[in-house]
């Protein structure tokens, strides 16, 4: 029998925890002769009753797992998490807040067994997000295509089915900046997409700020291309060239009219524009030289507190 882990990232989604457990086994019990599920919970450092909720599966069915990290590392760790414990022949990682309709797993198990080997989910609408939200994610994901060398899916987020040999390439990227998203593009493999629409969230609010969602956006862009660099150079050249056009003409007109001391305006407006570019470009390589340097600590990229499973063995 073939067996497939479902993961769960949860960050205080107590009242979720029991309602997604049972729409997910509601959605699989005809599967269930054919494969062998397990359904991890991975908490991220849940200040609620997510553990007692999932505590309280485990005592009633057999095939819960609850990882408990050590502190909030945020969604992109946690489902690292998931995948470093799967030993499954395939992951489907799923959010916690009913976001993710579970009716649409035994279509990703269909597809699998033709052959694919990432099957997600991409977002037909957007329910129950504001118009900002909605906004900038779209600006991203353009500005993103631009200047990236492997595509990321619009509206494709975390919600798929990996075939083992995904899982076992993702997890052989130990980078701590993870951009999730970005990664199953660069790995490649048979993907296919399947469209739902996303659903408002059962209970709770939503866990990213705007402040989260920036620094999602500058570390999916950092870690994921080099193109801000290259950017800023040719924009160096561009400032260079003209401020060197601009230098003969002054040149020109001097020598022909003589010097006077007009002129100022122009002076400070250029020092002031020149100091501008180079504070941006001086910002853009520090962000790269951060992610360097985060890296090259080559930290774990979390800690386990404890793992307990109901399955009986
Ligand atoms: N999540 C997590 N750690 C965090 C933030 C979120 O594990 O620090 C989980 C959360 O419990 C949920 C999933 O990631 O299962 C998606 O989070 P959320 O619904 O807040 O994001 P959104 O749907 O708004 O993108
Ligand atoms: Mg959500």
């Amino acid at each position: 029998m073939k067996t497939i882990l479902i993961s769960i990232p949860a960050f205080n989604e107590a009242e979720n925890i029991k309602p997604l457990y049972h729409t997910l086994k509601d959605a699989l019990i005809n599967l269930s002769s054919n494969y062998e599920f397990e359904y991890l919970f991975i908490n991220d450092g849940s200040t609620d009753k997510t553990v007692q909720e999932v505590s309280y599966l485990m005592d009633h069915y057999d095939d819960v797992t609850l990882l408990n990290l050590s502190r909030n590392y945020g969604k992109e760790i946690a489902m690292a998490a998931g995948f470093d414990y799967s030993t499954h022949d395939a992951v489907i990682t799923i959010d916690a807040d009913l976001q993710h309709p579970p009716n649409l797993i035994p279509k990703m198990i269909s597809l699998w067994e033709t052959g694919y080997d990432d099957i997600y989910a991409k977002r037909k609408e957007r329910k129950g997000e504001s118009f900002l939200k909605k906004a900038t994610s779209k600006l991203f994901y353009k500005v993103l295509e631009r200047i990236s060398a492997t595509k990321v899916t619009p509206d494709a987020g975390d919600y798929r089915l990996l075939d083992r040999k995904v899982v076992a390439a993702l997890m052989s990227m130990r980078e701590s900046e993870r951009y999730t998203k970005g990664l199953y593009n660069w790995v490649g493999f048979k993907k296919v997409a399947i469209e739902f629409d996303a659903e408002p969230r059962l209970h709770g609010k939503s866990k990213w700020s705007f402040n989260a969602l920036l620094k999602l956006a500058v570390e999916g862009i950092t870690s994921y291309t080099t193109a801000p660099l290259k950017l800023s150079m040719y924009f160096g050249f561009f400032v260079s060239f003209s401020a060197f056009v601009y230098m003969i003409y002054v040149l020109i007109k001097t020598l022909i009219y003589g010097s006077d001391t007009s002129g100022f305006p122009t002076i400070i407006i250029i020092v002031l524009f020149l100091g501008g570019c180079q504070l941006i470009s001086i910002g853009i390589i520090g962000e790269y030289l951060s992610s360097v340097f985060i890296e090259s600590k080559r930290r774990p990229l979390y800690f386990k507190e404890d793992i307990k499973t109901s399955k009986k063995k």
